[in-house]
Formats: C-alpha cells, structure tokens, sequence
C-alpha cells in the first residue's frame, strides 16, 4: 500500500513488460512504436517470447494462493483506489493514448471514462459474489452455491482501445479472486503499461496483473500453457477464432470477439439531421477504427437515401483532419502506415467495383504533418451487397450508403452479413423499431443511438462470426466467465438421531 510508483518513463527507448510488480526489459527483439500523426518512430516494444510468458506466469501462480484467500471487500478497495487514480492521472492516460494511437484527445478521455466504469463495476465484487443459498432442501440440508475463481487467467487485446479494453478485462478478473497475464496490441501498448502501474500504487499486490509485450509466439505460449485457465480475447475475427479453436482445444475456457460490419438504417420518417451527425461520430470517429463503428447506412427509399448523402457531403467538407493532440481536430490519423495503405486500398477498391465515391479523401494533406498517416473521411452511395466494400471489415474512415426499398430488405442485409455485433435504426415510428430490436440478428441493438456500446453494469458482446464463445464480456457475464460455480449440499442431523441405508436416489419423495 501506498508504495510510491514513478510515472512510466515514456523518454525510455524500449517500452518492456509488467512482471512481478516490476517493469522488465530482457534485449528480446523489439518493433518500432509510431506516432501516427507524425509518422515517426518515438518508441521501441520489446516483444516477449515463450521465456518471458513463463515468467509472467509463473509469478501469476505465486500470487494465486494469497490473493484467492484475500477478502473480495479488501480487492475491491483496491479497486476504489485505483478508479481516484485513473481520474488523477487521466491527462497523461490520454496524452499516451492519442500519441500513439492517432484518436483526438476527447476521443481518448470518452475511453478513459468507459474504462473507469468497468473499474467502478468491479467494486461491487462483494456483492456480486455472494452467491445462492437455500436453506432446508431436505431434512437438516442446506445447500448453496459459492463462486470460486479459476486460476491464473489471460487477456489479449487489439491496438483500437489501448486502456479500455484491457480494463474490460483485468479489474474484473482480479477482483473475482484470479491473477491476471495481459498481452495488449504491440502497436501502441504505454498507456496501457501506464494503467497496469497505476493498479501497483492502488496497493494490488506483485504478480497479480503481469503485462507481456509481444506478438504471435506470446499469444500462442498463453494458449497452450497448461497453468492458463480461461483466456479474454479482443480482436479481428480470424485471429478471435484461432484464439477460440486453439484455446479450446488445449483445454481451456475461452471468450473471443471479433470484428464488425455495423449497419445503421435510416428510414423515411428519421429526423435526417440528428441522424446525419450521429453517423458522422459514428463513421468516422476515430478514423472509423472503432468496432462500434458505422460502416454501413442503409437508406430505406430513394428520397431519404439522396438527403442522408448530400447532408453527409456537407458535414464531411466540415470536418477537421489533423494530429489529435491540437485542439479543435475532429478525427485523426490512421494507427500505422500499413493500416493507411490497406485503407486507401479498400477506397480504390470500391472505384473498381463501381460503388460511386461521393467524397474523396485520398489527398488529403494535413499542414506541418507531411508524414501523418491521415487518410480524409470518404463516402460511397450506391454501394451493393456483393461488393468487397461492403462485406468486408475496412476499419477506417470510409462509410458506404446502400439504397433498399422497406425495413424488411435492409434487414435482410444484415441479417445475411458475416458479422453481428451491432445496429442501429434512426426513425419515429415505434412499431419498426419495435420490430427490429425483436428480430435483427446482432447483440447490440440501437434505437436513435448510433454506436449501442452497453455500459458496464451490461455485458457487451456480438452474435455470429463477431463472438465465439458463449459468454460476453464485462458487466454481469465477467462474474460467468472468470468464476466456476460450486454447489455444496450440508447436512447436520441431530445428535443421536440414526438413520438406516436407503438404496433410493436422494429426494423429498
Ligand atoms: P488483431 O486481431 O490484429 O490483434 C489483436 C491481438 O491479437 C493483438 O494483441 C495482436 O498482437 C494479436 N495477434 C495478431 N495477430 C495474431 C496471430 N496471427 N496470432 C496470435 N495473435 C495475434 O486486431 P487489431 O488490428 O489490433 O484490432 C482491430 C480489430 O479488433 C478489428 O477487427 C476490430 O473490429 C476488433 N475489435 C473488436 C472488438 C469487439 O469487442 N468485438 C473491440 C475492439 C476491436
């Protein structure tokens, strides 16, 4: 408690790991950390191998014993403490995350809280954990059942959220009694080393959360330790789905997101400016690099469809492009120069295909940023199903309006996409959206609300090739998915009483 933590050394060149309550460099290789609004290397991350994992293991194993016999109401003060200290430190949180992911400073901050509100619902680890009990099953029985922790359990985490969606995973973990190994994304891992620091000041003790930097061989030691218990993973969908089959395959309990494909559809009676600048945040919010985002408008009828995309032009020639850390930007660069390249590339795709791009944002320059890896917003109209545009995930800012003529075609669409993990509907007519949220296949639903991320006391989690597994992520799943349940039957006769073999299966017959 109380041990003084110095801030991470952000000036150090090589950005190494988080074991045993101390930061580590083992001149393993390393790979260059950009700033994407620059274009230039500012960092190096070490990328740890099978050694290193082990040894974040075996430190997560040591702290097990002692940490599963803390009281849940003393780890989930640890918790409270940790929450002040994310507030305190969020200037410098964010400055990290926009540095090296690309996203505007208030894009980081509306992260930073998101992340705080899991923090905030891991506090109520007594609560949560206090299992059933029913009293008199049988005569002189009781019976309840408990919520044991698993065991030394991993996360693995993409480049789009550095801290929140690591802290979709670890506080609630912990707080349920594991010790925790994160692999976050190597393309831009300070603030979440930042944050897992933080959590040592809060009083959390050595080896309990232990971060490991690294690339495919740390990923896949996690996935076939025998000492892992359940692994967390946030990801592209083929990386979710090796996770998961590989995972599962070594025995393991194993929760895998993927990637999306939102669509928003807009029916003839919305209000055409608010849906208009809801799509805009949600299309092109953080480059469009937000699983969340809307990629995809399905205008039902031709009226609606011409006004969404000539009020879409309109806010596009408005918006601010530039390195998210000025004031006034409204979106930023891409994370990485292949990420840029493979984004451009889906733009001349679309040419190709002939869907009609309405707006280009190919040329794009930004002043005294010659080297960013800006890429402008870019909208196609009369983008089709068939097309590589619209099937697959581009994760950039380059929104497509496909035209349908009722409710019932544009939920075809997609009902019949790869991927499910969001949509939603802007109208006033109750009865369409009654009859969406019912019966469209994807498990985050938004009626007039663009991006339906739940908040954290909810679990958050999509449908199809977007989840494998059978249990969301945060909020009420968390306790699911990182505790086992035991059920203990008691009995104590009065003394004195005897009672002969009974050869009959036990009930209240
Ligand atoms: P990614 O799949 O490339 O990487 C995710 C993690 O997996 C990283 O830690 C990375 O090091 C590791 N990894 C990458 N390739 C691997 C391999 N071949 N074997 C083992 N591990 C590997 O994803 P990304 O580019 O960092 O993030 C963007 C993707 O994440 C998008 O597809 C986005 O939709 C998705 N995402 C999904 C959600 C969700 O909740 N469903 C949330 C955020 C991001």
């Amino acid at each position: 408690m109380n041990q003084s933590t110095p801030p991470i050394n952000v000036e150090a060149e090589t950005i190494g790991h988080f074991i045993d309550g101390q930061v580590i460099t083992e001149n393993g290789p390393t790979q260059p950390v950009y700033n994407p609004a620059t274009g230039k290397v500012i960092r190096r991350v070490e990328l740890g191998g099978r050694a290193t994992v082990e040894k974040a293991i075996a430190a997560a194993q040591a702290a097990y014993p002692a940490w599963r016999e803390t009281p849940p109401v003393k780890r989930a003060r640890i918790m409270f403490r940790f929450k002040e200290l994310l507030e305190a430190h969020a200037d410098e949180i964010c400055k990290l995350m926009t540095e090296e992911h690309g996203k505007v400073l208030a894009d980081s901050l509306g992260e930073l809280q998101r992340a705080i509100e899991n923090v905030e619902f891991a506090c109520s680890a007594p609560q949560l954990l206090k299992g059933e009990h029913s009293r008199n099953v049988g005569p002189a029985i009781d019976s309840w059942s408990e919520f044991q922790p698993l065991g030394v359990v991993a996360g693995i985490t993409p480049f789009n959220f550095p801290v929140m969606v690591p802290i979709w995973m670890f506080p609630a973990a912990i707080v349920f009694g594991n010790t925790f190994i994160l692999k976050p994304s190597e393309k831009d891992p300070s603030s979440t080393l930042f944050v897992a620091r933080l959590l040592k000041e809060a009083g959390l003790p050595n080896g309990v959360l232990n971060i490991v930097n690294g690339g495919k061989e740390a990923v896949d030691t996690l996935l076939t330790n025998p000492q892992i218990q359940a692994v967390s993973f946030v990801g592209s969908t083929p990386v979710a789905e090796y996770v998961y089959t590989t995972g599962t395959a070594h025995g393991k309990r194993v929760q895998a997101l993927g990637g999306a494909k939102n669509h928003a559809i807009v029916m003839p009676d919305a209000d055409v400016d608010n849906a208009v600048n809801a799509l805009m945040g949600a299309a092109y919010g953080s480059c469009g690099e937000r699983c969340m985002a809307i990629p995809v408008v399905v205008a039902v009828g031709e009226e609606i469809g011409d006004k969404v995309v000539e009020k879409l032009t309109g806010a596009l020639a408005n918006m601010k492009v530039g390195n998210g850390l000025e004031e006034g930007c409204d979106m930023g660069p891409l994370v990485t120069r292949d990420h840029y390249e493979k984004v451009r590339g889906y733009v001349d795709i679309g040419i190709e295909e002939g869907a009609d791009l309405v707006v280009d944002g190919r040329d794009i320059e930004v002043e005294n940023h010659p080297d960013g890896f800006f890429l402008g917003g870019c909208l196609f109209d009369n983008v089709k199903p068939g097309m590589k545009i619209y099937q697959d995930e581009i994760f950039g800012p380059v929104l497509s309006v496909v035209r349908t003529n009722s409710l019932e075609q544009a939920m075809d669409l997609i009902d019949n996409h790869e991927y499910g993990n969001g949509s939603c509907i802007f109208t006033r007519d109750g009865e369409a959206a009654r009859y969406f949220t019912n019966h469209v296949h994807v498990g985050m639903v938004g009626v007039n609300v663009p991006l339906p991320v739940p908040v954290a006391y909810h679990s958050f989690g999509g449908w199809k090739r977007s989840l494998f597994g059978d249990l969301s992520i945060y909020g009420p799943d968390s306790m699911r998915f990182y505790t086992r349940r035991k059920t203990i039957t008691q009995r104590w006769p009065s003394t004195g009483i005897r009672e002969g073999t009974n050869f009959s299966f036990p009930s209240n017959s």
